[in-house]
């Protein structure tokens, strides 16, 4: 160790639980070297008309794709404070801590118009603990301690569990 924090890759999966890799990884190398992949989809040809000698003119043009692949590397405390839970990879077993939340996610997403007393104190995303909710024509104005936001009548808002 020469003081900088090991980086491990962090992998979020549609479930909501990412999985945590050690960037030497074999399964994850795709990403951490960056590889782009080019998908190879042949030729698709076109007329395009005759020359003047009245011989047929065809272009040729690839259906290639490209995939590039980007690591989302992060350090242990950055691990930890991830809001959403993480396993370790069973292939490389990273030396990480538990993920600390439990479940599928600690943050619940839902509509304003669901918003009850309940709720009031709880911490919501990006304003902290909720403090006032109104409604208008435009949408709703939801007020927490440390911001404000607005959210549209179809919009969500997230707060933590
Ligand atoms: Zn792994």
């Amino acid at each position: 160790m020469n003081g900088e924090a090991t980086l491990y890759v962090l992998n979020e999966k549609g479930d909501g639980v990412a999985v945590v890799h050690t960037s030497a990884c074999g399964t994850i190398q795709h990403q951490v070297q960056q590889a782009v992949k080019w998908e190879d989809g042949g030729y698709s040809y076109e007329y395009v008309g005759k020359n003047d000698d009245g011989d047929s003119v065809i272009l040729e043009k690839p259906n290639s794709s490209v995939t590039h692949y980007e690591a989302l590397l992060v350090t242990v405390d950055e691990l930890v404070a991830w809001p959403r839970r993480y396993r370790r990879c069973q292939v490389c077993s990273p030396n990480v801590p538990d993920s600390p939340r439990t479940g599928r996610s600690d943050i619940v997403r839902m509509r304003p118009q669901s918003i009850g007393i309940r709720h009031f104190g709880r911490e919501f995303i990006g304003i902290g603990p909720l403090v006032a909710i109104t409604m208008s024509a435009d949408g709703f104005q939801i007020q927490g301690e440390s911001g404000s936001i607005s959210i549209p009548h179809d919009g969500y808002v997230e707060y933590r569990r």
